[in-house]
């Protein structure tokens, strides 16, 4: 049994909810493409994705600690894998679309520059003049641009839904007839929530391996403590790394189970009955519980007094943008360093936007050996 597009997209119209963005109802791509016999159009983008270089570039980027300071801590793939599982986990309790949400979830930090947060402000004020950089118009400025894989089309020719997903923090969301809408998708707003979720916990999962962080600090973090006392409850023998493990396993389902219970609140209430009510809805229709979003907030206060800056992370995170700037600014004065297929598109995007796209694609590891390269230390 082979089951076709035409099945796969009727499934979707008898299982998910009448708000869930349906494949079929999807608003197409900028260059029209004939349809794949037995795969729906965001089966086929996030296939699209998951084989892009950009993709398997984020193994070798910092997501908070510089990439390869420790075996266990993530990285940016690690990190992009948990917040996809999450995503799908919301999606299907929710009945809206796995394979959609899943998509912009890969997707949503492939604009990511290599140091991780310190890397993006660096190049952001390395191309003050010349328009900035935001990670977030960068993952879109490659699906749309930078990665070239197919004859007929810069770019990967993603879905409008998908594209929509990744215009995160945007004030209005293009619709397809010039119809700008305050919201995305719900599929979109699940991977913005799950992203969150996601780094919650791992950076406190990983303060904790590293010893940056004292499980004594976090005692005054109503996160930490309700899944503590959950932990304390059910195994009170457990201790040491296998307790905090634990622990931090328990907040992931607390968060998870509330955003499901919350959402499925606020969309009863909201009298939505179409994928694109959602979008024309006022405000997000996922969403945590208020208490859950005031411990949140505490918890983001935390994690930036106590990890992002610790000297520890910041430090050499510092000294690698040191050498992104150094690199940057020897691409500026001698162009030809950039190599044939980059260099031809100074021409249409300018030296700087050219040399801001190249620097941002490269690896930690290959923007330090680059500057070893230029800039040989005796
Ligand atoms: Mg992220």
């Amino acid at each position: 049994m082979i089951r076709t597009k035409a099945e796969l997209e009727a499934q979707e119209r008898t299982t998910l909810a009448p708000w869930a963005q349906k494949s079929g109802d999807s608003a197409g791509r900028s260059h029209p493409e004939p349809s794949h016999p037995n795969r729906t159009e965001y089966q086929r983008d996030r296939a699209r994705i998951i084989h892009s270089r950009a993709f398997r570039r984020l193994e070798y980027k910092t997501q908070v600690f510089l990439n390869g300071t420790g075996d266990h801590l993530r990285t940016r793939l690690t990190h992009t894998f948990e917040v996809a599982n999450i995503t799908r986990t919301i999606a299907r309790s929710l009945a809206l679309n796995e394979d959609l949400a899943e998509t912009i979830a890969l997707a949503h930090d492939l604009g990511h520059p290599p140091f991780g947060h310190t890397g993006e402000e660096t190049l952001d004020a390395l191309m003050r003049a010349h328009g900035g950089f935001d990670h977030n118009a960068q993952s879109l400025r490659i699906v749309d641009v930078v990665e070239t894989r197919y004859p007929k089309f810069p770019g990967l020719n993603l879905s409008h839904e998908v594209r929509e997903g990744l215009q995160k923090h945007a004030k209005f969301y293009q619709g397809t007839k010039g119809a700008a809408h305050p919201q995305p998708s719900i599929e979109a707003q699940i991977a913005n929530l799950a992203d969150e979720i996601t780094y919650y916990s791992h950076d406190l999962d990983d303060g904790l391996d590293f010893e940056l962080l004292e499980p004594m600090q976090l005692a005054e973090l109503v996160v930490w403590k309700e899944s503590e006392a959950d932990v304390r409850r059910d195994f009170p023998r457990l201790k040491g790394r296998e307790f905090r493990a634990y622990v931090i396993r328990c907040i992931i389902d607390r968060q998870v189970a509330d955003v499901v219970q919350t959402s499925a609140a606020l969309i009863e209430k909201s009298g939505v009955q179409s994928a694109d009510d959602v979008r024309r809805y006022p405000r997000p229709l996922i969403a945590y519980s208020k208490p859950l979003l005031k411990a949140n907030q505490q918890l983001r206060r935390f994690l930036y007094a106590n990890l992002y800056y610790h000297p520890r992370v910041a430090g050499a995170n510092t000294r690698a943008c040191e050498r992104l700037g150094d690199v940057f600014k020897a691409y500026l004065k001698k162009p030809s360093l950039l190599g044939g297929a980059t260099s031809r598109r100074i021409k249409a995007d300018g030296l700087h936007r050219t040399v801001c796209d190249y620097i941002s694609g490269m690896t930690d590891r290959y923007l330090l050996d680059e500057h070893e390269r230029l800039f040989p230390s005796v």
